[in-house]
């Protein structure tokens, strides 16, 4: 099934190409992008972001897409240990409070693999437009991923980390079948992303993501707080700002992020997708060791993701490596170290 659909984006990106070049049909009134001279440029964005915080405090520098890139293989390099370990989860606050800081509130959340979809996905019709820290983005976490799994999810990702950090302690379990519809949703964002991004007209993660508010309320505080230490000030109109219907979005996502764990991972994300693919496929894969096991099922019921599925004929348990996050609350629990 899931190849049926991979195949289904190749083919959406193909034919969008094809339409892309021999269309000049307006964009939808979105994250628009207008020509081939902005694409790279991320300026539909910028204007979008400066609601939040204008150029005037806008502190930029050329170290930042080295600083990215470093401090991504940073925070996987700790990830990596941590789930090779198997750490207990409640230490991933900590690569999980790094990322949210630097790539949430420093970089403001628009420099993020999950969001590179769309422009790798414009990259399709022009390669050109691909910046080296874009692709760096993009693959780095991937790549990973092919080695042990969605690591990136755990310790990589600011949207990953806020949900984390927000999450109850109770969190409602939804009823398998809802759970292996809703699976499905992931998918369709990624083909429709790519779809959109290959037609030059949308940028369709970043509506999706609902905590863009936050990351960009906190980004432009940020650097606000910077021109304020330079001698500089701020002016009061810009104390609350945003657009009111992000805001809402965004308390509605955290309202329910305090109940389901991880909504938008587990029903929006089209760069899961991507990640779980390639864990499908990775060198070192989490499973359950029958042995030590006594099929308990403490692993399954302490899995925030539904990843562990028990054998209706064996009862034996496994672990889907396409959903898994690496968060080690299975190995965390086992009292059997069946975890491997
Ligand atoms: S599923 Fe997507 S949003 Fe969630 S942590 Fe992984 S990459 Fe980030
Ligand atoms: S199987 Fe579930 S509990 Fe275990 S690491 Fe993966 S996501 Fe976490």
């Amino acid at each position: 099934m899931k190849w049926l659909l991979i195949l289904a984006l190749f083919l959406f990106i193909l034919s969008g190409q094809s339409m892309a070049t021999e269309s000049d049909s307006p964009a939808p009134p979105c994250f628009k992008i207008p020509s081939a001279e902005e694409l790279g440029s991320d300026n539909t964005i910028a204007k979008y972001r400066e609601q939040y915080s204008p150029k005037l405090y806008l502190t930029e520098s050329d170290i930042w897409p080295l600083a990215d890139a470093a401090m991504l293989a940073a925070v996987l390099l700790l990830g990596c240990v941590m789930v090779w370990r198997h750490i207990q989860t409640k230490w991933f606050w900590i690569p999980g409070l790094i990322t949210l800081l630097y790539f949430g509130f420093i970089r403001g959340g628009c420099i993020c693999p999950v969001g590179s979809v769309a422009n790798v996905a414009i990259g399709l019709n022009h390669p050109e437009m691909i910046g080296k820290s874009t692709a760096i983005m993009f693959l780095l976490p991937l790549l990973v991923a092919f080695i042990m799994g969605r690591v990136f999810c755990v310790a990589g990702c600011p949207i990953g980390a806020i949900q984390h950090l927000l999450a109850g302690k109770r969190n409602v379990r939804l009823p398998a079948t809802i759970e292996r519809i809703t699976r499905i949703l992931p998918v369709i964002a990624l083909i429709s992303t790519a779809w959109l991004a290959v037609r030059g007209s949308c940028l369709l993660v970043c509506i999706l993501d609902p905590y863009k508010t936050a990351f960009f309320f906190g980004y432009g505080w940020i650097h606000r707080l910077i021109n304020v230490f330079q001698g500089g000030f701020v002016e009061l109109r810009w104390f609350w700002v945003g657009d009111l219907t992000a805001w809402v979005i965004l308390i509605s996502a955290v309202l329910l992020g305090l109940r389901v764990y991880r909504p938008f991972c587990r029903f929006v994300c089209p760069y899961g997708v991507l990640l779980g693919l390639l864990s499908m496929v990775s060198l070192k894969r989490r499973r359950i060791d029958q042995n030590p096991c006594v099929q308990c099922g403490i692993c399954e019921k302490n899995c925030p993701v539904n990843a562990i599925v028990r054998d209706p004929v064996t009862r034996e348990f496994s672990i889907s490596a396409y959903h898994c996050i690496q968060c080690n609350n299975c190995s965390s629990h086992c009292r059997k170290d069946g975890i491997r």
